[in-house]
């Protein structure tokens, strides 16, 4: 191979692999919004599920006062605890920093017995 053949094949392995690189950056960028609107997803779901249960829970018998939480609220707790929002003005957004909210914790704790 003289030194123009070695040289053009260098070209195009470069130009080949600046081209393989772009699609790397493309798949990880797809991936990231994959895992992002898969962890929205699990979410809404959660959410979805607590707010069957509050149906449930309505349906079938009141929330007892001395018993501590209900077990929606329980699953409100344990989402706040893990690090997301539960209010409805953050609704399912990150808690930046495990920052306290007092609209999660009114939703968690407040006084607002379902009627
Ligand atoms: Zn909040």
């Amino acid at each position: 191979m003289d030194n123009k053949d070695l040289y053009d094949q260098l070209q195009e392995l470069e130009v080949s692999q600046t081209a393989q690189l772009a699609k790397l950056k493309g798949l990880q960028d797809h991936l990231a919004q994959i895992l992002e609107q898969n962890s929205e997803l699990k979410i809404e779901n959660q959410h979805l599920r607590i707010r069957l249960q509050e149906l449930e829970d309505t349906a079938t018998d009141k929330d007892d006062p001395t018993k501590g939480l209900s077990k929606s609220r329980k699953h409100l707790e344990k989402l706040y605890e893990e690090g997301f929002h539960v209010c409805t003005y953050f609704y399912g957004s990150r808690r930046e920093n495990k920052e306290s909210c007092a609209f999660c914790l009114d939703v968690i704790y407040g006084d607002h017995q379902s009627r």
